[in-house]
């Protein structure tokens, strides 16, 4: 085992790590990149990737280079603004949604701020009837078809944010045979009691709109070069065949432009939880009342794709005794404009990260695995360069990736730590209490929840977690959870998220953002320079047994099909009991063996053995048994994600035989997943 001496060295520069952390260089840094807009393919963006580079240089870092590929991009045509119409029975517009967000004051000479659109929408401009659908979420759809009995083919949808990411609202749309989808942001979504609208609170104001892109790709990356890195020399794809691309117009508006669509709307009373925050009915239609029957809606859509040169930065600290050993901290740099919060609240802690790393170095610190730092691209176009990237280094990432810990926005809210990570990273209880007490002096966190969920996606861990099965996590600052999980904060990838958001309202001490800095770059030293890694596979197994019991109950939901088709879940049970006892057993050893590589070894390719070569159905490049996106959120980590989607509206299958069929397939994949995962955790020899 490693001489105490090295232990104690080894928390002596980690002691020394955390305090280098300091408010007023993250305000610098946060300051610094975010004064001009820097969205994904402009050159702004590539001005910060160089800046970053030479300063990741400056701190100290081994090596740092720019890494492009060339994607898929979308923007709006400068000359043919996107917008809606309310036209008359003549086709004359009568109402006209804005054509940008108000700009904030100080900002009024920033030229290059991309107006509010649906990046990847369809180009065209369909006319016709609206229908409400609430949250577009697909129990909502379920709702207007089966308990309304409204169809929306041939109409046009329109959904509030929220709740969902917003690429699940689009597919539910096309699905259900809307000609287009328009997305609002809702005042009971996006609006705080007693907070002012930005600049004197974070409220959204009614003119504020959330850009984003509107994608299927179920962890595809590039959607011209599935599986392979967006080279120079790169097979593409017809733009036509590209991965997840909508195939209807999409927009996004604010809620001062949202009324006039909404408020002569006819048809049905809305339930109670379909009513948002605004002075209006929310009745379904199709349409609008009487009144004004002659009235449509028209889309006017003119977004064009474009291959686009991207470019992530990579900066590495070279491992004293294992340099084939990475770990990994990675974040975007690209914003839909300033990026205020998101990303550059996450990329200056990353900043920040490197110069205390780079300041440990100079003092002779020599971490014991090799580290990378990733300043990604596009991330805010489908996780663009972090996957092209992963795809890129896949081979020598599976076989060396030791973890990767997320960087995007540090902050979604003021109240306490958020942690969303793989289940052998749940740390122990004195790794938890150092983690959150680094995150808890009185002025920076509430009460000390314990939050620590499932990953799910949104962010650029997807590839590294659900398609190569490296561990993974993300810790922020979070809002208190009564309000809504997956809203996000009101001002989210509008113009308003600037630089004084943070600093007047979010965090005016910075001292949140160094707590989290804290919280990562901890977790990326103990990771990189712990003698044996700090991954559990007992937790796993704790995990493990608790999906186990709740997809199981989910089946229970049907006791009479179980029994008819023998669906059982008693394999999936015994394969859990394997990986418990191997579990157990492995940290048993752990702590008299003196073999610590083969072991560091076994924990390192635990995550990896869950992945199944051949992927989910239907989306190859999600290949983790146990954890995926949601399909009907993006956002959200589902359990045993096979056998789940299996069981879906299983009630309602016009085959029940095949349904359940597939039912028992999935849950024969995750038995013999399980169970092989166990076997990785067995002696050697
Ligand atoms: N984080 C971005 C968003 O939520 C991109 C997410 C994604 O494409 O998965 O809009
Ligand atoms: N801020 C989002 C998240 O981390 C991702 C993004 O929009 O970039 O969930
Ligand atoms: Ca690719
Ligand atoms: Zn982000
Ligand atoms: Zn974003």
């Amino acid at each position: 085992n490693q001489p105490s001496a090295d232990k104690d060295a080894s928390n002596k520069y980690l002691r020394e790590f955390l305090v280098e952390f300091q408010p007023d260089q993250i305000r610098d840094h946060l300051r610094k990149f975010t004064q001009l807009p820097h969205l994904a393919g402009s050159e702004q963006n590539l001005k910060y990737a160089e800046q970053i580079q030479s300063e990741w240089q400056e701190f100290g870092l081994d090596s740092v280079e720019m890494v492009p590929y060339d994607v898929l991009l979308s923007y709006p045509n400068k000359s043919q603004p996107n917008y809606i119409s309310i036209v008359d029975r003549l086709g004359s517009e009568v109402f006209n949604t804005s054509l940008a967000e108000p700009v904030p004051q100080g900002y009024e000479d920033v030229s290059d701020i991309v107006p509010p659109y649906s990046a990847y929408s369809a180009k065209g401009q369909p006319e016709g009837d609206l229908v409400y659908v609430n949250y577009g979420r697909t129990e909502d759809f379920f709702q207007l078809q089966r308990e309304m009995g409204i169809n929306v083919t041939g109409k046009i949808v329109i959904v509030r944010y929220g709740r969902i990411f917003r690429g699940n609202k689009v597919k539910n749309a096309m699905s259900a045979g809307a000609k287009g989808i328009i997305m609002f942001s809702d005042p009971a979504d996006y609006w705080a009691a007693g907070v002012q609208p930005y600049p004197d609170g974070w409220n959204l104001p009614g003119g504020g709109a959330q850009r984003g892109n509107v994608l299927s790709l179920n962890g595809a990356g590039d959607p011209l070069t599935p599986g392979y890195p967006a080279k120079e020399y790169t097979f593409r794809l017809d733009t036509e065949d590209g991965i997840g691309l909508p195939s209807i117009p999409v927009h996004p508006i604010g809620f001062h432009d949202a009324v006039p669509l909404l408020q002569n709307m006819g048809g049905p009373i809305p339930p109670n939880n379909w009513k948002g925050g605004l002075n209006v009915s929310y009745r379904i239609g199709p349409g609008f009342t009487e009144e004004f029957r002659t009235q449509k809606v028209r889309m006017n859509i003119h977004t064009n794709n474009q291959v686009t040169r991207i470019y992530n930065v990579i900066g590495r600290i070279r491992g004293a005794l294992e340099p084939d050993r990475y770990v990994i901290l990675g974040g975007h740099r690209d914003a839909w404009v300033f990026g205020g919060i998101d990303p550059m609240s996450g990329a200056a802690v990353v900043h920040e990260t490197v110069r205390s790393a780079g300041k440990l170095l100079s003092k002779g610190w020599n971490p014991q695995r090799s580290v990378i730092f990733a300043s990604w691209d596009a991330e805010e176009f489908g996780l663009l360069g972090s996957t092209e990237w992963a795809e890129d280094n896949a081979k020598v990432l599976q076989e060396r990736a030791v973890a990767y810990i997320n960087a995007d926005s540090a902050i979604e809210g003021m109240y306490t730590l958020r942690v969303d990570c793989t289940p052998s990273l749940h740390t122990k209880k004195e790794k938890k209490d150092f983690l959150y007490t680094r995150a808890g002096t009185k002025e920076t966190t509430g009460p000390m929840i314990e939050m620590i969920s499932k990953l799910g996606s949104g962010s650029d861990f997807e590839a590294y977690f659900i398609r190569l099965g490296i561990a993974a996590g993300r810790a922020r600052y979070t809002k208190n959870k009564k309000t809504e999980r997956y809203s996000s904060y009101p001002v989210y990838h509008s113009v308003y998220e600037t630089f004084e958001i943070v600093e007047k309202f979010y965090d005016p001490t910075f001292r949140r953002l160094q707590a989290v800095a804290q919280v990562r770059g901890g977790l990326i030293f103990l990771l990189a320079d712990s003698q044996v890694l700090p991954l559990s596979a007992s937790q796993y197994a704790v995990s493990l047994k608790k999906y186990a019991q709740s997809i199981a109950q989910l089946a229970q939901k049907h006791p009479q099909e179980m029994e008819r088709f023998g669906v059982s879940f008693d394999f999936l049970f015994s394969a859990v009991e394997n990986f418990t006892l191997a579990a157990t057993d492995f940290h048993k050893r752990l702590e008299t063996i003196n073999t610590v590589r083969v072991m560091n070894d076994q924990l390192m390719y635990l995550e990896r053995a869950f992945i199944d070569p051949l992927g989910l159905p239907g989306r190859p490049f999600y290949r983790h048994v146990i954890f995926a996106p949601s399909s009907h959120n993006k956002y959200a980590g589902e359990s045993f994600p096979g056998i789940y989607d299996a069981l879906f509206d299983i009630e309602n299958s016009s085959d029940p035989q095949e349904s359940w069929k597939e039912v028992k397939r999935q849950i024969s994949i995750a038995a013999f997943t399980v169970n092989a995962a166990a076997m990785t955790l067995t002696p050697p020899a």
